[in-house]
């Protein structure tokens, strides 16, 4: 998968690039993830990329040009199956959303920041919006270093154990259950017998009904949606 992010701040994203899955999954060559720094499609001598709101308010706002030209750049040279823009008002990012973009082959993510983006970028060259929750930050970073983290350990071969992704929260409608490990008594706390039993079937069962509890108790959304 190769993965391209428009953002005037690209060690934002980076910083979350450079340890533990994601970083072995672009050492192992599963993802190419290619920052373009919108500053170097700035305007004039100060290279600027954002400039006031029209019919005023506070904030600054990323004008239309350099996103124009920076997408229009990563566009000759590859076919982009979707041009992400990042928006508190966007689709809500859930897992099934994730499944889907782990099955494309390029995907272009477009970070703003300050008020946002110039609209005109949006209705013209944006293909999909994303929210990763109803609340505001400072810039689309954090939400594209989700997107690829929550996207890329779904590739095949990312995750050592490969179906383990299978199994997390959410997928199957359910949520996990809980996880122990070494050692069986810490502090007189036991981990729930059936586990150590060696019995793969019973463990089964009881993860099963522990992962149905959960989801009822915490979720009762997501039961809902499994119920019907
Ligand atoms: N004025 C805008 C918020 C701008 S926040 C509004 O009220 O909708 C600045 C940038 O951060 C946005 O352009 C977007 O790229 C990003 N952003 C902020 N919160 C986000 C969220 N919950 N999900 C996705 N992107 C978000």
């Amino acid at each position: 998968m190769k993965i391209d992010v428009i953002t005037a701040f690209p060690d934002l994203v980076l910083g979350t690039l450079r340890d533990s899955i994601l970083k072995r999954a672009q050492e192992k060559g599963l993802v190419e993830i290619c920052m373009i720094n919108l500053r170097q499609y700035g305007i004039g001598k100060h290279r600027q990329i954002d400039d006031y709101p029209y019919g005023g308010g506070a904030g600054m706002v990323f004008m239309p040009e350099p996103i124009y030209n920076a997408i229009k750049t990563c566009k000759q040279n590859r076919k982009y199956d979707e041009i992400v823009y990042f928006s508190p008002d966007g689709e809500l990012l859930t897992q099934k959303i994730a499944n889907d973009f782990s099955l494309m082959s390029n995907v272009l993510l477009l970070c703003g920041h300050y008020k946002g983006i110039d609209e005109r970028i949006r209705i013209h060259c944006v293909t999909r919006e994303i929210s990763i929750g109803d609340y505001v930050l400072s810039g689309g970073e954090l939400p594209a270093a989700v997107w690829i983290d929550a996207v890329v350990r779904l590739l095949p071969g990312v995750l050592s154990d490969e179906t383990s992704a299978l199994f997390d929260s959410f997928q199957d409608e359910l949520v996990a259950p809980p996880v122990y490990t070494r050692p069986a008594n810490f502090k007189g706390w036991k981990v729930p017998e059936v586990l150590t039993s060696g019995n793969q079937s019973k463990i089964d069962e009881w993860q099963m009904k522990q992962s149905l509890d959960r989801t009822r108790k915490r979720r009762p959304d997501i039961f809902e949606k499994r119920n019907r």
